[in-house]
């Protein structure tokens, strides 16, 4: 599977569980580009990494709890 579809499934889980997609932390694999400059950044360095809340939000997702 591509990373970026592993982008989008991850956001499609989050959303099913948090009704919220996106995150405020440019960091967070789910950091929400408002800007093309910022999506740019995201995608360089947002990586595969999580901010602390959804580390453990992702956690809780895939041990199913
Ligand atoms: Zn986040």
């Amino acid at each position: 599977m591509e990373h970026k579809q592993k982008g989008y499934l991850a956001q499609a889980l989050f959303f099913c569980a948090t009704g919220e997609p996106f995150c405020d932390n440019r960091n967070c694999r789910l950091f929400n580009a408002h800007r093309q400059e910022e999506m740019l950044l995201a995608q360089l360095h947002g990586g595969d990494d999580f901010c602390e809340y959804h580390e453990r939000m992702a956690a809780r997702i895939s041990t199913g709890g």
